[in-house]
């Protein structure tokens, strides 16, 4: 027998930029001269080297550069404002945008680790879960 089950699914907000079931952001790794890029691209910005590597990229990394939205902009994963969106320097030297999320904006600071959380953001018409990326700060960690 089969059973139907109209099973919710996870689907991401934006497509390519991570992998639900690992829980990892995908960026590309230059095979030519190792360097990292997210989001994904096609050619190294550093040699000009096509054919980039699809890797997982860390899940920490440290604030590069931050800036304090104190309105809710129109699109942004974020209904509640203020909040943090900040640059994120992965340890493969990989740099991420993202949203900061569980944190007290008076608290970020450069430097400060944070670590990538993926969770929902909403619900669509069929009721999948809708799913994006954020950083939060890393609990009792600064260093
Ligand atoms: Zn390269």
């Amino acid at each position: 027998m089969t059973i139907e089950k109209t099973e919710k699914k996870r689907i991401p907000l934006k497509e390519g930029l991570f992998d639900i079931e690992k829980g990892r952001l995908t960026g590309s790794k230059c095979p030519q001269c190792g360097q990292y890029f997210f989001p994904k691209r096609h050619v190294c910005l550093n040699c000009f080297h096509r054919d980039l590597e699809d890797v997982d990229l860390s899940t920490r990394g440290k604030i590069d550069t931050y800036t304090i939205s104190r309105m809710v902009l129109p699109g942004s994963v974020m209904k509640e404002a203020p909040y943090g969106i900040a640059l994120v320097l992965l340890p493969e030297g990989a740099i991420v945008q993202t949203v900061l999320t569980d944190c007290d904006v008076e608290s970020i600071s450069i430097g400060m680790e944070v670590e990538l959380v993926i969770r929902k953001v909403e619900e669509d018409e069929e009721g999948n879960e809708v799913m994006a990326y954020f950083f939060r700060p890393v609990k009792g960690g600064s260093s």
